[in-house]
């Protein structure tokens, strides 16, 4: 081969290996941004909600058509609040009616979506912050049937629920979170249901449709802060003033949200959905993330 020859051959083939390097790095990446399962911080509000066909209940039948079909659902609910954290292992979850005066339909409602065991197991595996306990006595509470059935109305996709560790600061959940991104590529769906503005001794049933004044502040005080990335301020929130103490009485109803907060990643797309306050001190703002 002539020195010209060559080095025209072995350009060209330069030329094609820096091609095919990016030409995998772009399908890495489009096999990450497609695989990677969107989120939901959900305001799940009065368990009436299960049965009722309204305004929030159809926002939630929404998200569950726009989305992709998920591999599996994995909740972690302001209603499992427990010493140490736990993950659902049975293989059929039962349906657990936690709440008390409400009609007997309500009660009759059974969602009988299946556990997946495996899954458990690998959602326990991922989490080196702690020891997560495989759990075979819980099932699927309200804050988690109540919503999911009207995504998944067939019951047909696995369901778990990941408890809060009612013993640890804000902060831990955030960062315990991050450790579960990877389900998100296998296309487990993470739902953190709650309430972000939630205070049931002030509750005011005359005000079916409106909040106090102090929550429509800090449902969009939370927005803002959402939107811009500003997470710190809202694993800090105790330092957010008067309304934020109103807001967060006590913090089951919120920590959720730092669930979904802490698996964001920086560039994805956040949008509200459900954006209302009501009974005063309620507010029933769903998060979209990506
Ligand atoms: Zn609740």
């Amino acid at each position: 081969m002539k020195r010209s020859e060559f080095l025209k051959s072995a350009l060209g083939g330069a030329i094609a290996m820096e091609s095919l390097k990016d030409l995998y790095q772009w399908n890495e990446q489009l096999a990450t941004k497609d695989s990677l399962m969107p989120m939901l911080f959900v305001g799940h509000g009065s368990p009436m909600n299960g049965i009722e066909d309204n305004e929030f209940s159809q926002g939630w039948q929404k998200f569950g058509k726009e989305i992709a079909v998920p591999t599996a659902v994995l909740v972690v609910s302001a209603h499992w609040y427990t010493p140490g954290t736990k993950v659902t292992a049975m293989p059929e979850p039962r349906t657990i009616h936690d709440f008390g005066g409400f009609p007997k339909a309500l009660f009759d409602v059974q969602y009988p979506a299946p556990g997946n065991p495996a899954l458990a197991k690998e959602t326990a595996a991922l989490i080196h912050k702690t020891n997560v306990g495989l759990d075979h006595e819980w099932g699927l509470d309200h804050g988690t049937w109540t919503v999911v059935r009207h995504m998944y109305p067939q019951a047909n996709i696995p369901v778990l629920q990941l408890s809060i560790d009612y013993t640890k600061p804000p902060r831990y959940h955030y960062e315990l979170a991050k450790e579960l991104a990877i389900l998100r590529k296998k296309g487990v769906l993470i739902i953190g249901s709650g309430n972000m503005v939630h205070n049931l001794r002030i509750l005011n049933w005359q005000l079916t449709d409106k909040g106090y004044d102090w929550a429509i502040e800090m449902n969009e005080t939370f927005k803002s802060l959402i939107l811009k990335n500003q997470h710190s301020s809202l694993i800090n929130y105790e330092n957010l003033g008067q309304a934020a103490k109103m807001s967060i009485p006590t913090p089951e109803h919120y920590l959720p949200l730092l669930y979904i907060l802490g698996l964001k990643e920086e560039n994805e797309k956040v949008s509200f959905f459900n954006d209302k306050t009501l009974m005063g001190s309620i507010s029933m703002t769903s998060v979209k993330v990506g």
